[in-house]
C-alpha cells in the first residue's frame, strides 16, 4: 500500500494508471448464470458485473451477486435487493486506494446490512429475508451472509470452502446461546400434548433463523449483522455456487458440484435446480447462482474434466465450522496455498464489527454515523464502545460513533432495550 508521502511525490493520475494497468493484466473473467423455480415467489437475485469503485471509471469495476430468500412475504427481499448495495458502497469513503477499499469492505458490509434492516423496519412492513451477498474485485472474493442461503467455493485445484454462515438455530449453538442471553427463547413448535415438532425456532416469532434482514414482528435479537468472509483466490480460478436452502436441503455439496461439472455457468445453475427439485419436489422457492472466476481469456469452465477426491471433506468442514467466530477451521481441510484467507468474522456485536485496523481518519468520516452515514454535530455521536465491559477506558475520541437513532438500534439488537416498533406485542408467524 502506498504511504501518504508517496502520494505527494507521484502524481495521483500516474498512480491510478499504474494500478489500472496492473488490474487489467491480472483480473479474472467472471461468467455467471442463474436458475430458479418458484413456489411462493419470495426469492430474488441481484447480478451486477459492472459496478464502479471509482464512479465514472469503467476500469475499476467489481461484480456483485446477491441472493435474497424471503419469508412471510417478499417485501424485505425486494427492499434489500434494491437498497443494500447502495448502503454498503455509501459506507466506504470515496477517496480510498483499491487495497484500502477491499480492506474497508467487511466493515462497510456490516454497516450496509444494519442500515438496510433499520430503514426497512421504519416502513413498518412485515416479512424478512436471508441475504448472501458476494463482492468480487479482482481475485478477492468477499461474502457477507445472514440466514441459510449458503455460498460454496470449489477452487480449480479441487478444494471446497464454505464462504457463508449457517444461521439456522437448529445447527448453530453459538447463536442459540446469544439469543437466549438476549432474552429470547429457543424451542420447537408445541403440537399439543407435550409433543414437539419441526426445527428449533426462536420465540417470540417462531423464526428458524437467528439472523435476517426485516422480521420486525420477531424479537430484535434476530439481527442483520452478517457473517463476513474474505479470501483471495489463486489465479487458477474457481466456481462459486450460491443457493437458497431448497438446494442444500436436497443435495449434499459435493453432489451439487459434481452434477454440473464441466457445464457453463448458466447450464450449471439450471442443472442444480433441476436435480434439487427432481429429488425433493418443489417444496419451496429454489434458486441457484453459479459464478465462474476464470483466468483471463480462458473461457472454459474450471474443473472441466477433473474429479478430485473431495469426498467427505466438505461435510466434516461444514459440521466443524464455527460460523460465529473468527476461526480458521476450514484451513486444515483445504490444500495449502490454494486460497488465501484474508478475513473472517461473525460476531453479532457492532463494537467488534465496526473496528478496523486501518487509520481512523482514512476509513470513515468522524462526524458521520458509522451505520446510517448521517452527519452529526461534533460531540453528538455515541461511541460504539459505550456501555460495553470497560466504559471507564473510553476516551471522547474513541469512535466509531453512532447517531442516537442507530444507538437505539444497537442496544435493541443486544437485548438491552426495545425500540419503538417492538413495544407492541408481535403476532406469531412461521
Ligand atoms: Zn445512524
Amino acid at each position: 500500500m502506498s504511504t501518504r508521502n508517496e502520494h505527494h511525490m507521484v502524481p495521483l493520475a500516474v498512480l491510478l494508471k499504474r494500478e489500472l494497468n496492473n488490474e487489467k493484466i491480472e483480473n479474472p473473467d467472471i461468467l455467471h448464470g442463474q436458475a430458479s423455480q418458484s413456489k411462493k415467489g419470495e426469492d430474488f437475485t441481484l447480478l451486477k458485473t459492472e459496478c464502479e469503485r471509482i464512479p465514472g471509471d469503467g476500469s475499476t469495476t467489481f461484480s456483485v451477486f446477491g441472493l435474497f430468500d424471503g419469508h412471510n412475504g417478499s417485501a424485505a427481499a425486494i427492499y434489500s435487493k434494491e437498497n443494500l448495495l447502495n448502503n454498503i458502497v455509501g459506507a466506504i469513503p470515496s477517496d480510498l486506494s483499491r487495497d484500502e477499499w477491499v480492506a474497508a469492505l467487511p466493515r462497510a458490509l456490516v454497516a450496509g446490512f444494519v442500515k438496510t434492516d433499520k430503514d426497512f423496519q421504519e416502513r413498518a412492513k412485515t416479512s424478512g429475508t436471508t441475504v448472501t451477498f458476494v463482492i468480487i474485485d479482482g481475485w478477492i472474493i468477499t461474502v457477507a451472509s445472514v440466514g441459510d442461503s449458503c455460498c460454496v467455493l470449489e477452487t480449480a485445484e479441487g478444494a471446497i470452502y464454505s464462504l457463508s454462515a449457517d444461521h439456522r438455530l437448529e445447527t448453530n449453538e453459538e447463536e442459540r446461546e446469544r439469543i437466549t442471553a438476549s432474552g429470547g427463547e429457543v424451542g420447537r413448535l408445541n403440537a399439543g400434548g407435550g409433543a414437539e415438532i419441526g426445527p428449533l425456532r426462536c420465540w417470540p416469532g417462531g423464526l428458524c433463523l437467528s439472523r435476517s434482514i426485516g422480521d420486525m414482528d420477531v424479537g430484535e435479537f434476530i439481527v442483520p449483522v452478517p457473517h463476513v468472509k474474505q479470501i483471495k483466490l489463486s489465479t487458477a480460478g474457481g466456481r462459486l455456487i450460491i443457493s437458497s436452502d431448497g438446494v442444500w436441503d436436497a443435495l449434499a455439496s459435493e453432489v451439487v458440484l459434481n452434477c454440473c461439472r464441466g457445464m457453463p455457468a448458466e447450464a450449471a445453475a439450471a442443472q442444480i435446480v433441476k436435480e434439487a427439485v427432481g429429488l425433493k419436489g418443489l417444496r419451496d422457492d429454489t434458486t441457484c447462482i453459479v459464478v465462474d472466476v476464470l483466468p483471463p481469456e480462458k473461457l472454459t469452465p474450471p474443473l472441466a474434466q477433473q474429479k478430485k477426491q473431495t469426498k467427505g471433506v466438505f461435510k466434516s468442514m461444514f459440521r466443524k465450522k464455527s460460523s460465529e467466530s473468527s476461526s480458521n477451521t476450514d484451513k486444515e481441510y483445504a490444500e495449502p496455498d490454494v486460497v488465501e484467507e484474508l478475513y473472517e468474522e461473525g460476531s453479532a456485536l457492532l463494537s467488534e464489527r465496526l473496528e478496523t485496523e486501518y487509520p481512523l481518519c482514512n476509513l470513515f468520516k468522524l462526524f458521520r454515523c458509522a451505520i446510517c452515514q448521517e452527519e452529526m454535530k461534533p460531540g453528538e455521536g455515541i461511541s460504539v464502545h459505550a456501555g460495553s465491559e470497560n466504559p471507564g477506558k473510553l476516551r471522547p475520541w474513541d469512535g466509531p460513533f453512532l447517531c442516537s437513532s442507530c444507538q437505539v438500534k444497537k442496544e435493541a439488537m443486544e437485548g438491552k432495550r426495545l425500540s419503538g416498533s417492538r413495544l407492541r406485542d408481535g403476532s406469531e408467524s412461521d
